[in-house]
């Protein structure tokens, strides 16, 4: 096939340009995410390997290799790993294949060019394309592990780049910076053996495959003696030098590790170029023996919501990388959880199948759950500020907890933060509780949009007025939430917008029962009329407990679908059950005194099915739902207006 010229997906050319013309601070961190994804080839590799041994062929000793060239002005890089196919090498290097694109252009079209972009572009893993931050022009050949063919990629990262077939012998890739005149100081110019070597310890010092550079050195010949000749010209020798030393990091004794050398594995592991906010070094002895190293990212990753992503866990035993996205490490819940797990207890040929069901992994498992929702909780308790951003990336992955993880259901309730009526900062459950007056028995809590809509909610008033705090969830998974949880500290949580809610207590209820019977007989007639009235819409009419200044609400049964869930089903398209509410009315309402009224005068009034019905609208409006016509509701409301006017 012949050299073909593509152009690189608008997304890819919007990050390029961000990369060429915004980023300056941060260019030495290209050689890392390199030599990252070399490493990642092989761990592909060696991962194929286990079900696939001709994989290897001949070529089985897994080395990255760094050569420059001072004159030509190039770095290049070259790994002996999985390798890519040509639709591979277009795939991963000119589109955004993955399936954040969509978030991605609108987080960037969203940010302000400049700082910010570093975190952005940390979040959606694009390590490649740091190469334009040094490099004019990028070059990169490969060849796929049982592939007879080989292709080259080339860019200038200017909107277009071209692939053809090329001669390569060996299986993985190969890629040449063709570097930028270097403006600045010789410890930027990545051509210098000694800046390489340093970037090298710096930042890849762990990778587990060696990273090989040939060292030239100038050497006086000695005698048989090993002493130097005297006045014998120095020699050229050219040695081949590994420069990291390879040395896991978790394997090591948590007090011999520094934090820097923590903060760099964990942007090799995550691609993530921010600090973690938290780091746990487990170094298990005894009955189980296990090292892991787990991380919890600043920031959500842009696949976090992808079916695909199901652990940020990799699997090692003695050293040796087994296996990548190791759900059976930590549940998916945690997948946000990036780190390493090694066990000498393990079987090297252990695979996908047989790990579910090991007894040793399965008690890895838990100990590693109980240890980082622990540490969450220490977060919570000692830096609430930290714990909120944490929140707000992961809260949503959390709470999936509630219902997959029966054992630590109460560990997972107790990181719940919640907005609430109380004040503007959010609150835990068991804060919650603490608040709750005495005559309080249950948590109560509201699903809605936005919190703004859920303060204003009729439903709130009667709560209100005794001082008990509402819960207010506005994350669209929260009712389902709920479901999961059902009760915390042996509390009910209950709707404030679902079923018969009275707090009065028995000595009240006594008190007002004559009263309350004689309203009631008053509004029985009004009360049939306007349940014939909204027949087909809703299934009864009746006295509110919990209104004390609207007039109406709407309510739905305890075990019904809430109007924030329908609303939720209906933006999905999904089907969803009519479930008729309860239309409640407010006896103390002028509105509705007046209404009675006329009802008592006027049967048959036709005002008063029109104010029926609007009733019913404006009950749906206040709750954030959508009148079922708006035209007709307005129709309603301009007649009424004109009366009014006219009269
Ligand atoms: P990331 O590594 O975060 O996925 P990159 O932009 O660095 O993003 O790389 C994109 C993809 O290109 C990688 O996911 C990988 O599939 C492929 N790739 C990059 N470098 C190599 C390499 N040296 N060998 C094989 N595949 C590679």
């Amino acid at each position: 096939m012949s050299k073909e010229t593509m152009q690189f997906e608008t997304e890819i050319q919007q990050l390029l340009d961000l990369i060429i013309h915004s980023l300056y601070s941060h260019k030495e961190i290209f050689l890392r995410e390199l030599i990252s994804n070399a490493s990642d080839a092989m761990d592909k590799l060696k991962f194929k390997s286990q079900t696939d041994q001709a994989i290897l062929g001949d070529d089985t000793e897994l080395k990255i290799q760094i050569e420059t060239d001072e004159k030509e002005r190039t770095i290049t890089i070259t790994d002996n790993g999985i390798g890519m196919t040509r639709d591979e090498i277009i795939e991963n290097l000119g589109t955004i294949a993955k399936s954040g694109t969509k978030g991605f252009v609108e987080a960037l079209s969203a940010k302000d060019k400049g700082d910010s972009s570093m975190d952005l572009i940390g979040q959606f893993g694009v390590g490649f394309y740091s190469s334009f931050m040094v490099a004019e022009r990028v070059v990169l050949t490969s060849k796929a592990a049982h592939s007879d063919s080989a292709y080259r990629w080339e860019s200038k990262g200017d909107g277009s780049y071209s692939v053809e077939e090329c001669d390569q012998a060996e299986r993985g890739t190969k890629v040449t910076l063709y570097l930028k005149e270097s403006s600045e100081n010789d410890d930027q110019d990545y051509t210098k053996e000694w800046v390489v070597r340093s970037s090298v310890k710096k930042y890849s010092d762990f990778v587990t495959y060696p990273v090989l550079m040939d060292i030239e050195r100038q050497e006086t010949p000695t005698d048989d003696d090993g002493k130097p000749i005297e006045g014998a010209e120095p020699v050229k020798k050219i040695e081949t030098e590994t420069l990291n030393s390879m040395k896991p990091l978790w394997n090591k004794r948590k007090n011999d590790v520094k934090e820097d050398e923590y903060k760099e594995f964990y942007k090799h592991l995550s691609h993530d170029w921010n600090d973690p906010i938290d780091t746990i070094h487990l170094n298990a002895e005894g009955i189980l023996e296990y090292n892991a190293l787990m991380f919890i990212p600043g920031q959500a990753a842009f696949d976090l919501f992808t079916p695909e992503n199901k652990s940020g866990m990799q699997l090692y035993v003695r050293n040796i990388f087994i296996m990548d996205n190791c759900e059976d490490l930590l549940p998916v819940y945690l997948r946000f959880v990036k780190g390493v797990v090694d066990s000498s207890d393990i079987s090297l040929n252990v695979s996908r199948e047989i790990l579910q069901h090991d007894r040793i992994v399965g008690k890895i498992k838990k100990n590693l759950v109980k240890k980082v929702l622990e540490r969450l909780a220490t977060m919570l308790e000692k830096e609430r500020e930290t714990y909120i951003k944490f929140w707000g990336a992961f809260g949503q992955v959390i709470k999936e907890g509630l219902h997959s993880d029966f054992e630590n259901r109460e560990a997972i309730a107790d990181l719940l933060l919640c907005s609430s009526t109380t004040g503007d900062d959010l609150t835990t459950l068991q804060e919650y509780v603490e608040r709750m007056p005495e005559e309080q028995k249950d948590i109560y809590y509201i699903t809605g949009e936005d919190r703004d809509t859920l303060v204003a909610s009729p439903h709130l008033e009667m709560f209100k007025d005794k001082g008990f705090e509402v819960l207010l969830l506005t994350d669209p998974v929260d009712e389902w939430v709920i479901q999961g949880l059902n009760e915390y500290k042996e509390k009910s949580l209950k709707s404030a917008a679902k079923g018969d809610i009275d707090f009065k207590s028995e000595d009240e209820k006594k008190a007002s029962e004559e009263s309350n019977k004689k309203v009631s007989e008053e509004f029985s007639g009004l009360i049939s009329f306007i349940k014939t009235s909204l027949e087909d819409k809703v299934a009864d009419v009746r006295i509110s407990q919990r209104l004390t200044g609207s007039p109406v609400c709407l309510v739905a049964g305890e075990h019904d679908m809430s109007a924030s869930m329908e609303r939720i089903m209906k933006a999905a398209n999904q089907p969803v059950p009519s479930n008729k509410r309860v239309l409640e009315i407010n006896s103390d309402h002028e509105l509705l005194t007046r209404m009675r009224d006329l009802y008592g005068s006027d049967g048959e009034s036709d005002d008063l099915k029109e104010f029926s019905e609007l009733l019913y609208d404006q009950a749906l409006l206040t709750e954030g739902s959508k009148v079922v016509s708006p035209e007709t509701f307005c129709t309603r409301l301009t007649n009424l207006m004109l009366k009014a006017v006219s009269a």
